[in-house]
């Protein structure tokens, strides 16, 4: 589970995080949807042990790994997810397989486990036969299936995806939701999945939490979200005559 309280985050004297309060439960799959610059990837970050917020709590599981009045901020590493950026952040001197092998390497998996376990995650994006190339000569929706693979191999409970389909087809992005659901049940985990299409959290989550400047302003199943929005920017914004 995600328990969040309290965060704030400003970058100079804009608000990105204002005081944020959330809550996942095992298993669940959100999405965080709203315009570009809301605050969705700075919320992301935070989760993940990138961004330093200034003040607020963050539990992962029984685990504090972020409580500024107990002076705690604990590493990317620490805790122990998977994430997959907006830019895709693939290595560009090491191949597609090198990529996905790479956080499986730090952690000290044997040779053997690496290949079987890089190999299934390369088949679940289709990218196996691509497994020697380099991330340059893919296209952008492919480097971005290599993220996708590389986020997951690592069997992550909690798995937080920043735009991960951005870049690919309408068909593509279908296809690629269901695989992403798929995984994320296979792993039993935890998703956070932000977006500022309405398609994607309609056909990914269990619920939709809309960000307005760095606040929740309205959360629920994507139906009801998206039927019923209580304010006017939510209707602009998610609703169906746009
Ligand atoms: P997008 O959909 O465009 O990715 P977003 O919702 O992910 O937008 P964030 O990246 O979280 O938005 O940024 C929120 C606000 O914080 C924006 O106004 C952005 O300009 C600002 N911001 C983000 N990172 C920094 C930074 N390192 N320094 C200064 N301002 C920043
Ligand atoms: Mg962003």
């Amino acid at each position: 589970s995600i328990v969040i309280n309290n965060l704030h985050k400003s970058f100079g004297t804009k608000t990105v995080l204002d005081h944020v309060g959330l809550e996942v439960e095992d298993g669940e799959f959100i999405c965080l949807l709203g315009p570009s610059g809301c605050g969705k990837s700075t919320l992301l970050r935070s989760i993940a042990g990138l961004e330093s917020p200034e003040g607020g709590t963050i539990y992962l599981g029984d685990d504090a790994v972020f409580d500024d009045k107990a002076g705690i901020n604990k590493t990317p590493e620490q805790r122990k997810l998977g994430m997959v950026f907006q830019s895709f952040a693939l290595w560009p001197h090491k191949s597609v397989f090198e990529n996905v092998a790479y956080p499986l390497k730090r952690a000290k998996v044997s040779k053997s486990e690496i290949r079987e376990r890089v190999r299934e995650a390369l088949i679940m994006v289709d990218l196996w036969e691509h497994r020697d190339a380099y991330p340059g000569t893919l296209s952008g929706g492919q480097q971005q299936r290599v993220a996708l693979a590389r986020a997951v191999v690592p069997r992550p409970r909690l798995l937080l995806l920043d735009e991960p389909l951005s870049s690919l087809d309408t068909n593509l992005r279908a296809q690629m939701r269901r695989e992403i659901r798929r995984i994320q049940q296979h792993l039993g985990a935890t998703a956070v999945y932000v977006t500022h299409d309405k398609e994607d959290a309609g056909g990914l989550a269990d619920r939709v939490l809309v960000l307005q400047d760095g606040k929740i302003v309205q959360q629920g199943a994507p139906r009801d979200v998206f039927v019923a929005p209580k304010t006017a920017f939510v209707a602009e914004f998610v609703g169906f005559d746009n």
